[in-house]
């Protein structure tokens, strides 16, 4: 029986984990300064910030937390916030009513769990209003050191597929196959890395294949045309012009 092809963008490579590490490494020394780009000082902080990052940029989200938490700068306090004041300060981070009831929920969870604290531990964490795998990934791993996850974003997501190392656009499938490949010390900073190349050179639209650190390492077949003078990531020619006569 013929296999299916794979979807386009995905690489029909095999995978295997000394791939993922020669990645990983190739990666961490082209992006040394990737981290969480959420401004927090705090699991808290950290919490309310990853949910607020839902479909919206993390500079945007940046700059609406200041006022957020100096006006709410513990549980107790955003437990006891009306929605209309949260939806007012967060409203430019977009789906606001949604994400206003998202964050008010979770701190209702912690103050009425967890006694207002963050629990350090994933299964306590996605029990509580608002928080899925990603968030207490990035959570669990930014604000407590602990690899329980590799959280899959959008850019992971894509990176992921065109690198060859997850097939699919399952965020709990990629994970689960990412996870497979990488050690655990590195599951965090696997997120970091490749949201910061995602954003930075493995752009969804305009890949810069030709100046990639994994260009030789990538299974995305693209990856060529991409890195060509004449090929489709190539700023276009102006057209010539038009003289009269
Ligand atoms: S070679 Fe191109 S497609 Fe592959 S990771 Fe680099 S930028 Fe992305």
């Amino acid at each position: 029986m013929k296999g299916r092809p794979a979807p386009a963008g995905r690489s029909p490579r095999r995978p295997t984990p000394e791939l993922a590490v020669r990645i990983l490494d190739r990666l961490e020394a082209a992006h040394p300064e990737a981290t969480c780009a959420l401004v927090h000082r705090s699991a808290f902080e950290l919490s309310v910030a990853t949910i607020l990052s839902a479909q919206c940029t993390d500079l945007r989200v940046n700059m609406v937390t200041p006022r957020l938490f100096a006006r709410f700068p513990e549980a107790a306090s955003l437990a006891a916030a009306s929605l209309p004041e949260v939806e007012e300060i967060i409203r430019s981070t977009g789906f606001y009513r949604a994400k206003a009831r998202s964050i008010v929920g979770f701190a209702r969870g912690l103050v009425e769990r967890h006694r207002g604290r963050v629990p350090a531990d994933f299964d306590a964490m996605v029990a509580l209003p608002g928080i899925g795998r990603k968030t207490a990934n990035v959570v669990l791993g930014h604000a407590y050191g602990m690899n329980e996850g590799i959280a899959v974003d959008t850019h992971v997501l894509r990176v992921a597929n065109r690198l060859g190392l997850a097939t699919g656009d399952d965020p709990v499938k990629v994970e689960a196959q990412l996870m497979a490949l990488v050690p655990r010390t590195r599951w965090t900073r696997t997120t970091d890395l490749v949201i910061f190349h995602g954003r930075k050179v493995c752009d969804a639209r305009r890949p810069a294949c030709a100046g990639c650190p994994v260009f030789d390492l990538c299974g995305w077949e693209s990856r060529q045309a991409w890195a060509n003078p004449g090929g489709p990531g190539a700023p276009s020619r102006p057209r010539p012009r038009r003289t009269a006569g």
